[in-house]
């Protein structure tokens, strides 16, 4: 792969891990709340998008991974900026459209701030799902090469559903490593920088793997981060995720945000791409182009160094 870090680059990038969450969400979607062991005897190992499963998915269809994803991107685009107002309303006006599916966590908090306007939902020990993490793309975008407003933004998008240190620890890491990839660092270097994370939240470990992969957001990222620092390609990483069962239509979109941002669009899969509606790839093509067009890194007219050698 190129060792390249223009903003064209960058640009493709950001355009590979938005299309990476919706093509990890369709690819697991089928296998959701399956374990290992059933989605072996009846399908072998899933690489191909069959959609099916509990929600009886059209192949290729997404779910609220991708549309809470979907939500933040339109509103800022919209908002030419971060606007939490323009986001909570977003998701207030696609739980109205009656989702196929939609976390309890994500649901409570949209339903406080459409009853009562409240863009913060209270601590809860309960809060610890993925829900907030799996939207982090759009935050990750328009924040590029600026961690004080990475932090900043995904903690406010997170808290309109979920208050949950944990669930705010995994935001912040996965923006992180989904900024380092946008920028063309190397693996050896993401792992540095989830050192950090481990280092102040033990729960995250992931070596050695213990094959959890439920909605708890912690055994979310394990599986996210065990396949992507085991794996070598966006197929494979994303293969090996959602093939672990359990949330998998979170699990692959979270893997296919962080493969899509690190390994760039020559990595996914044509034939998967395929099966994503076309307007759909479009809208994402043209919300990623935006997002990043906002963030500091463009609009500042910034030049970060890149240490594109350390990819090797
Ligand atoms: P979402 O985060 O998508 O809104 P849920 O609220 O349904 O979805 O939460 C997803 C899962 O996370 C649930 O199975 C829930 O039991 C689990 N969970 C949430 N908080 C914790 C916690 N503190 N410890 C363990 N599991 C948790
Ligand atoms: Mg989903």
């Amino acid at each position: 792969m190129a060792i390249t870090g223009t903003p064209d680059d960058i640009r493709s990038r950001a355009r590979a891990a938005f299309l990476g969450v919706a093509v990890g969400d369709a690819l697991g979607a089928g296998l959701e709340f399956m374990t290992p062991g059933e989605i072996r005897s009846k399908h072998g190992t899933v690489r191909e998008i069959i959609g099916g499963g509990w929600l009886r998915l059209k192949p290729g269809q997404i779910t609220d991974d991708t549309e809470m994803s979907l939500c933040i991107a339109r509103a800022i685009v919209a908002d030419g900026g971060w606007s939490l107002q323009g986001i909570a309303e977003s998701f207030a006006a696609w739980l109205r459209t009656k989702p196929i599916d939609v976390g309890d966590t994500c649901r409570r908090g949209i339903r406080n701030y459409m009853l009562k306007g409240v863009l913060e939902s209270p601590f809860n020990q309960y809060a610890a799902g993925n829900g907030a993490c799996m939207r982090m793309l759009p935050v990750a975008l328009c924040t590029l090469s600026s961690e004080d407003l990475l932090q900043e933004y995904a903690i406010q998008q997170a808290h309109i559903t979920h208050n949950h240190p944990l669930s705010d620890a995994a935001c912040i890491a996965l923006g992180g490593l989904v900024h380092l990839s946008l920028l063309g660092y190397s693996k050896s270097r993401l792992r540095r920088e989830l050192e950090v994370l481990l280092s102040r939240y033990e729960n995250f470990r992931f070596e050695p793997y213990h094959g959890l992969a439920t909605a708890y957001v912690v055994d979310t990222m394990q599986t996210v981060f065990h396949h992507f620092f085991k794996t070598r390609d966006f197929e494979s990483c994303l293969v090996e995720t959602v093939n672990q069962g359990g949330d998998a239509d979170t699990t692959g979109a979270i893997a296919g945000m962080l493969a899509g941002a690190y390994y760039g669009l020559e990595g996914i899969p044509k034939r998967w791409l395929k099966k994503i509606d076309k307007n759909l790839v479009g809208e994402i093509n043209t919300l990623a182009d935006r997002m990043i067009e906002l963030s500091p890194f463009i609009s500042s007219g910034q030049v970060v160094p890149m240490r594109g050698a350390e990819k090797i």
